[in-house]
């Protein structure tokens, strides 16, 4: 039986205070004056994003930056984040799961959790919107009670995962849901297949003023220096960060920084991780990445860092490893290269977006730990290649990946569904 848990409903998410006018440098003239004409035409539309985690994971970091500058632009818009008891996020992460490929089944009792919560999460929703954005699997199916509540409301699910090789039982249970609603958005085209829709693409962004990604002062970087605690950052520095989680595959990043050991036997590797409210399973996969580590000096697993953390980490590795298994986007790659570090990368799901192999990073295949070493090795042994790949890096992100275009695109879903 579940533990009884005090359904305190959906509570507002935390976002960033800074304006549309600050982006001013990342935003072309004709793309600043489209914001003001698409959010002009808006008249006010009321929109709410609904998702699982307040922080951690990349959801929580786009709604961050994403939610004040849709209200600035003349677009109300609201962040709910749900809250539910422990059982639900083990359905929600096997939803999860099994929607990258793993051979997952939901017996009744998960899928009586599942729709348990979600039902009172849109209990707790008191307000009427004109579009309700539903994120990710987790509140997928409030669809059912809110249409029934608000019939004149538009629902979107935006899907960040990458379906492609998703379980049929899962595709068969979700595929009802994304059914009802009346817009899917998904990073890549392909990612609608799965589920046999239409949808909208549009690619995540990240936010070039935020503490994670904006250049540090000396005092603001000395602090974060003292919150990665003993790592020596002027060591060649190998760096993955990401979630603990098995897809994020930290065993294969390790098992690939030993073998970039024999070359370079002063290399460092950090893992730096979080552990979201939604997902369940970080202790248990961090337990394994520290046996596989077994106590390797060169070794640092790093969790909770503060966003200066992150930013410092990113900026100061020589190498960001992204050696993902599956991956909806992976805005880690976007981060490490807008700071001028290339990522050896996973060729999956966002990843190929982002990198072009041999120009501004390494793509390998994903289970392949000797090409992955490789191209971390052919890296560190050339500093001035490095530098030249990172400075693309940079150009592919201002070009393609930034916040103010991300901006744009959903003002213009939202006209487009008005
Ligand atoms: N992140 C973080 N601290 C960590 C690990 C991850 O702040 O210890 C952030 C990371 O910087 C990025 C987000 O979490 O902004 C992860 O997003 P991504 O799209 O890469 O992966 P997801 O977690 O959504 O699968």
């Amino acid at each position: 039986m579940p533990q009884p848990c005090e359904c305190r409903g959906v509570q507002p998410g935390p976002t960033a205070g800074r304006s549309i006018a600050d982006y001013g440098e990342f935003t072309p003239a004709p793309h600043r004056e489209r914001v003001r004409s698409v959010g002009a035409e808006l008249g006010g539309v009321r929109v709410l994003h609904v998702n699982s985690t307040a922080s951690g994971g990349g959801v929580a970091e786009l709604l961050r930056s994403l939610v004040p500058l849709s209200n600035e632009a003349g677009c109300p818009t609201d962040w709910r984040v749900m809250e539910a008891e422990p059982a639900f996020f083990d359905v929600t992460k096997a939803l999860h799961n099994g929607l990258q490929g793993k051979d997952v089944t939901l017996d009744p009792e998960m899928r009586e959790t599942y729709l348990r919560w979600t039902d009172r999460n849109a209990a707790a929703l008191t307000e009427a919107y004109d579009v309700v954005v539903l994120h990710d699997p987790q509140s997928l199916a409030m669809i059912d009670p809110l249409a029934d509540r608000y019939p004149e409301t538009t629902f979107v699910w935006r899907c960040h995962i990458d379906p492609t090789d998703a379980a049929p039982g899962l595709l068969e249970f979700l595929g009802e849901y994304v059914g009802r609603v009346d817009r899917v958005v998904v990073s890549r085209p392909e990612y609608a297949d799965a589920f046999g829709v239409d949808a909208t693409t549009i690619h995540p962004s990240i936010d070039p003023l935020s503490s994670k990604n904006r250049e540090l002062t000396a005092d603001e970087s000395a602090a974060a220096a003292t919150d990665l605690g003993d790592v020596d950052l002027d060591a060649p520095l190998v760096a993955q960060v990401s979630r603990f989680d098995p897809w994020k595959d930290p065993v294969g990043v390790v098992e690939a920084y030993r073998r970039v050991r024999d070359d370079h036997p002063e290399a460092r590797l950090v893992l730096a991780g979080g552990m979201p409210d939604d997902d369940p399973e970080g202790e248990a996969v961090f337990e394994r990445v520290a046996d596989a580590a077994d106590g390797d000096p060169g070794v640092a697993l790093l969790t909770d860092l503060s966003d200066e953390a992150v930013n410092l980490l990113q900026r100061r590795a020589d190498v960001v490893v992204q050696k993902s298994l599956r991956e909806g986007f992976a805005l880690t790659v976007s981060e490490a290269l807008w700071k001028r570090t290339p990522v050896v990368g996973a060729a999956v799901g966002g990843i190929p977006l982002q990198i072009e192999d041999g120009t501004n990073g390494y793509l390998v295949a994903p289970e392949d730990v000797p090409a992955t070493a490789d191209r971390i090795g052919r890296l560190l042994a050339g500093p001035a290649h490095a530098e030249a790949l990172g400075e693309r890096g940079r150009a592919t992100v201002r070009e393609r990946f930034l916040l103010p275009r991300h901006l744009l695109d959903w003002l213009e879903l939202v006209a487009d569904l008005r």
